[in-house]
């Protein structure tokens, strides 16, 4: 197992469509070990694997609730239906949303008040998770990622505007950037 670099947004991976999984291996086992390992140290509450630099439709979450249920896996090739979502601009207190590819930042962003996540496991099994509230928004977040959305790209103004001028700032926006949870600090 390895921790893994997290992409910086800019890295062409993390702005495609990623591809369906069609290699149920021993290889896809490593990876998504790694995804966890290097979730957990970031530490994040999803990851994608695009933002390692993997173009595979895979992500892992970890959420513990309000009654401090531990949500905790991986959906290989999910598709997720959402509910609608408001156009009431987004409360700048509690729903302020953060990515590991886009560092250190945060912007408010409206979400889909529930999810419904589908898909399978490592073994192939389905797997079928209702979501509300925060669970909503991860998975809405990390599905974003297998089509290569980032959530800055769905910001309203004026926070559009200000995390691209932020982005441009911080020399992100171009290839090749990344950093190593555990290793590199970053100034949240
Ligand atoms: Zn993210």
């Amino acid at each position: 197992m390895a921790i893994r670099r997290i992409c910086i947004t800019g890295e062409p991976v993390l702005h495609q469509r990623a591809q369906e999984v069609t290699e149920f291996d021993d290889n896809l086992r490593e990876l998504v070990q790694d995804m966890y390992e290097t979730m957990d140290k970031a530490p994040g509450v999803g990851l994608a694997a695009p933002q390692i630099g993997v173009g595979l439709r895979v992500f892992v979450y970890d959420y513990a609730d309000d009654d401090g249920n531990e949500r905790r896996g991986v959906v290989i090739n999910p598709e997720l239906s959402i509910g609608e979502v408001s156009t009431e601009p987004a409360d700048e207190d509690t729903e302020i949303e953060g990515c590991l590819s886009v560092p250190g930042e945060r912007f408010p962003l409206k979400r889909a008040e529930t999810a419904v996540l589908t898909g399978v496991d490592l073994d192939q099994q389905p797997v079928r998770i209702e979501a509300d509230g925060w669970f909503a928004r991860i998975f809405q977040h990390e599905f974003d990622h297998l089509d290569g959305t980032l959530y800055v790209n769905r910001l309203a103004e004026p926070w559009q505007e200000i995390s691209q001028d932020i982005i441009a700032d911080n020399g992100w926006g171009k290839p090749g950037l990344s950093w190593l949870p555990g290793k590199d600090k970053l100034e949240a």
